[in-house]
């Protein structure tokens, strides 16, 4: 039998019934839909998955980078199910114990002082927020965001993202300029260094800003590890530098962890790695595992304060929902009490990043791995010498598709963009499952091997 208590064959049959309504009924999010075979998953514990066909697979995408806990933890399970049984829903004018005690856990982890936390359902809807936060404090209207970014799907979110997710949603007047970050390996300023590429890159920034008018810029956004977009982790120095230009021009910072916080990178927030506290903080999936929807903006005291004798204009429904409340606070607790952050930056250190640098080692086709913690890119290339990518930016190509299939039908669940593998598994991943992942991925790699030149 499955996890789910299911036998291989009843779970098959209702896998056929979900897989023959899904594609009658529902509408699927970034996809052209005729031509898409959406796989069925009819049980999860741990780090593992189970197809439609009783196969089990590896999960090494934590679905959307966000199972940092792994699937179907007992004590999350146990949280919500008790929160169900005791109170399901409440407006979120009215106090509730599991939100009160979510936002003093995670206040305790933010960097700084962001002690205040207003919740939101997701991701997007806190970058949303978090600009509308810092327009209102500052009077300003312009942000600063990255290209090479995700941001989230929704209006404002979307305009931000320096992907091509953002091209058709443009509307060209979100008040939202773009520049480019630090990346060395596919550096913008022909830099060869670290020192170089961060220097040049925060020389960049500023003239964007002199160009575009400092008073007419609220905030800069960024990732403070851009996820999405290929896990280019900052040199040191950057995120300082991008601090000191917003005390100088008193634009808020605004660091978004929806995907790199809560232990992802091995520590609570990706930006604890650079001693940077941002004046806002976006947050999302990590916080409880994805297990209810959740995420919010934590917010410094400053900001705050704008909002002491002027009402905030914004809100939501569901704002700190109890039931992803309370799976927050039992996530929370269980990083804690199991060690798991410490995990993440064990695996990292001593086998994600030592076994993907022998793999890049010994493949033709891996042109750099990046990352830290369980946050990792393999950046695949047909040619290492002039660094040619295995697809085009924005595209996929058969190359690809081929060494993502093949690793699937190994039992690997990788995430994938463009012409990139992450490894980018829960932080409670074992030893044995992290080397399981590696031998399935060297296999995988062969098949992209084939398509260099
Ligand atoms: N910000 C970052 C850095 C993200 O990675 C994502 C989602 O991947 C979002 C925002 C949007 O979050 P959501 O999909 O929960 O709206």
């Amino acid at each position: 039998t499955l996890p789910n208590g299911l036998t291989p064959e009843a779970a098959r049959e209702r896998a056929a019934r979900a897989y023959e309504l899904d594609r009658k009924h529902v509408f699927h999010s970034w996809s052209a839909q005729k031509s898409l075979h959406p796989m069925v998953i009819t049980a999860a514990q741990g780090c593992h998955v189970w197809d439609g066909d009783g196969n089990r697979l590896l999960d090494f995408s934590s679905q959307m980078v966000n199972t940092n806990i792994g699937h179907q933890h007992p004590k999350v399970v146990a949280a919500i199910q008790e929160q169900a049984a005791t109170l399901c829903t409440v407006s979120p004018g009215y106090v509730n114990d599991a939100r009160s005690e979510a936002a003093r856990l995670i206040a305790e982890h933010t960097p700084g002082e962001l002690n205040r936390i207003f919740f939101t359902n997701g991701g997007a809807d806190a970058v949303e927020h978090a600009v509308r936060m810092a327009r209102l404090h500052t009077g300003r209207y312009k942000v600063l965001a990255r290209y090479r970014s995700y941001h989230g799907g929704t209006e404002t979110a979307v305009n931000l993202t320096g992907d091509p997710r953002r091209w058709p949603n443009d509307h060209g007047n979100a008040g939202v300029v773009h520049f480019f970050g630090p990346f060395l390996y596919r550096s913008q300023f022909h830099a060869t260094t670290e020192v170089e590429e961060t220097e040049r890159a925060l020389q960049h920034l500023e003239q964007t800003i002199a160009f575009e008018g400092p008073s007419t810029i609220a905030a800069i956004i960024l990732e403070s590890v851009p996820g999405t977009a290929g896990i280019m982790v900052p040199p040191p120095g950057y995120l300082a530098g991008v601090r000191a230009l917003c005390d100088k021009y008193d634009i808020v910072m605004i660091a978004d962890e929806v995907m790199a916080g809560f232990g992802r990178t091995g520590k609570w927030f990706a930006i604890d790695h650079f001693e940077v506290a941002p004046d806002l903080l976006t947050f999302a999936k990590g916080v409880n595992s994805g297990y209810v929807p959740l995420g919010g903006v934590a917010i410094a005291p400053h900001i705050a304060a704008t909002f002491d004798d002027r009402a905030y204009p914004g809100g939501l429904t569901y704002s700190g929902h109890p039931l992803a409340t309370a799976a927050a606070v039992a996530t929370i607790n269980a990083m804690r009490e199991e060690g798991i952050v410490e995990n993440a930056a064990d695996m990292g250190e001593r086998v994600l990043g030592p076994g993907l640098r022998e793999l890049a080692d010994r493949h033709p086709s891996v042109g750099e791995v990046r990352g830290l913690g369980v946050f990792w890119a393999v950046e695949l290339v047909r040619d290492r010498a002039t660094r040619e990518p295995l697809a085009p930016y924005g595209g996929t190509s058969p190359a690809m598709t081929e060494t993502v299939a093949a690793a699937k039908a190994a039992g690997l669940l990788l995430f994938v963009n463009f012409n990139r593998l992450h490894v980018v598994p829960p932080c409670t991943i074992t030893e044995a499952e992290a080397k399981e992942g590696l031998a399935i991925l060297d296999q995988a790699l062969t098949v992209a091997d084939g398509h260099t030149v």
